[in-house]
């Protein structure tokens, strides 16, 4: 068990174990290996976490808003401190290239939590005069927040998910993918070593159930979930019945359209970066490609050649630039995907099945003449399986771009400014680039719309998901009652 936790749960400021709790296996992709065993939250596991992060919120709320930050800021430090060592185990939990979780999940998550320290001291309210009288507003915590997290970048999810609730005043019990429980464990020892009071950020392990018992319980005031969009109806709707607050990250199936007078290299570089990083697990991916047909025949070739000399390997080799997919499970999916797409016509241009390797490795996977109607062009596949489709005309492509029930990300790729705005206007995507694909700083919104999602996580947009709005009335003079 070579990255067994000291136990499965932290709550209250310490590690917390239940092992009557259902067995979790925590494998590395890359060798099918079991690096660690935990055990689900049990009822009284789940009651402690809500307990201790009720207990814990009106005390941090209370604190000023400057002081909660310094401590943030010194979690951002440690994790910078410990990168590689956070980066190597963010490899073993979920297979994704060193050469990726070395730049792209802690660091961002620490991020998170420095950008957040720096606002949560700047969020005033206003003062509305009204003649004698006036009104002022409080931006007031929610209270308990529940975090539900995705596989795919676990640790960057629970620090983007915590650093804006606790910046702002809350306190939050996580819940991480059965698939990839050990980062968020790394975050909340963090936390506490930075000066968090115990009780701010409790971890608990569990499948869908433990989700559902934190999301209905009477003590959450909010839900942000990253996750599909059926999960997301699930929860959405759970946390409807307590009229709870929600931020719902959920799936998509994203147009990058090239135009054909853009820069070739750039833009087939970000249609790799857009479909290949972390062998395509990412949510805002540009998996439908649309190329305009004066340059598809040179796309295609670059595209052919640069995709097949990516290297697969061992993940914890600084010089693989593709792992794993996160579990047998998910790479079944991806293969059935590939398969169908086969069957229903679209030419395979690179890649097309299983790696040659021990673990859950897929092949870089192009396929061009993809049209609408294809079941790669409608579903999210979730796997390094990049769809081009083909396109004439500028009120073509964006119809079509358009016309998924997904609305997470777009991108466009020309060297016309003024088209490039136009049509960025007109797509359908809560997060969009021109030019480039794919960054996600922490200063800029992130999120869907749509069946993609509610709500925005970073930047200031994420002030408005954490926080209430109190309005407070001043009479300063006799009260004008007519009985
Ligand atoms: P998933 O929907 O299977 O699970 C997400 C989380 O929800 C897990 O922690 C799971 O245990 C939990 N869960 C499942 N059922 C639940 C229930 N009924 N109540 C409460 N919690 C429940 O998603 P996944 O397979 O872990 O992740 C992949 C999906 O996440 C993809 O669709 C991807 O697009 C999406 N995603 C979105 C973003 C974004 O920011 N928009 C980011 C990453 C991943």
């Amino acid at each position: 068990m070579i990255a067994q936790p000291k136990a499965s749960h932290f709550i209250d400021g310490a590690n917390v174990e239940d092992t009557a709790g259902v067995p979790i296996q925590v494998i590395y992709p890359a060798t099918g290996a079991v690096i660690a065993v935990l055990h689900e939250a049990t009822p009284a596991v789940i009651e402690s976490a809500l307990a201790s992060a009720t207990r814990a919120q009106a005390a941090w709320a209370a604190i000023k808003p400057v002081e909660r930050a310094r401590i943030l800021r010194r979690a951002a430090d440690i994790i910078r401190d410990r990168n590689d060592t956070l980066a190597r185990l963010e490899t073993l939990d979920t297979g994704k290239p060193i050469q990726e979780t070395l730049v792209a999940d802690w660091p961002s998550g620490a991020d998170a939590l420095e950008w957040f320290a720096g606002l949560a001291p700047t969020m005033t309210g206003e003062t509305i005069p009204l003649g004698r009288d006036f009104v002022y507003t409080i931006r007031e915590p929610l209270g308990v927040c529940v975090g539900i997290g995705a596989w795919n970048y676990p640790s960057q999810i629970a620090c983007w998910k915590s650093a804006p609730a606790l910046a702002l005043g809350n306190t939050m019990v996580f819940k991480p993918s059965e698939v990839t429980p050990l980062g968020a464990l790394k975050l909340a020892e963090i936390y506490i070593e930075a000066g968090l009071p115990p009780g701010l950020f409790n971890v608990v392990q569990g499948r869908g159930a433990v989700g559902g018992a934190l999301v209905t319980d009477p003590r959450v005031a909010k839900v942000s979930l990253t996750g599909s969009v059926p999960t997301g109806q699930k929860v959405y709707a759970a946390a409807a019945a307590g009229v709870r607050h929600v931020t719902m990250e959920l799936g998509g199936k994203s147009p990058l359209i090239v135009f054909d007078d853009a820069s070739l290299e750039d833009a087939v570089g970000a249609a790799m970066l857009g479909n290949f990083y972390s062998a395509g697990q990412v949510c805002s991916n540009g998996t439908r490609v649309f190329v305009q047909r004066g340059i598809k025949d040179r796309f295609l070739s670059r595209l052919a050649e640069r995709s097949a000399a990516i290297t697969l390997g061992d993940p914890l080799e600084p010089a693989t630039q593709m792992g794993p997919l996160v579990s047998a499970t998910q790479r079944d999916k991806v293969l059935a995907y590939v398969s169908t797409a086969k069957a229903e016509g679209a030419r395979l241009v690179t890649g097309g099945g299983p790696a040659a390797l021990e673990g859950y490795f897929v092949l870089p996977t192009v396929f061009a003449d993809v049209t609408d109607q294809m079941t790669i062009a409608r579903e999210e596949v979730f796997g390094p399986v990049m769809a081009v489709l083909d396109f004439d005309t500028e009120d073509e492509v964006i119809a079509r771009a358009n016309a998924t029930e997904f609305g997470l990300a777009a991108g466009v790729f020309t060297a016309d400014l003024t088209r490039a705005h136009r049509v960025i206007g007109q797509l359908q995507a809560g997060t969009c680039w021109i030019n480039a694909y794919n960054l996600t700083p922490v200063e800029a919104p992130f999120g869907g719309s749509k069946l993609s999602g509610v709500g925005r996580e970073n930047g200031r947009a994420a002030v408005e998901h954490y926080t209430q709005v109190k309005s407070v009335y001043v009479g300063m003079g006799p009260v004008d009652a007519p009985y």
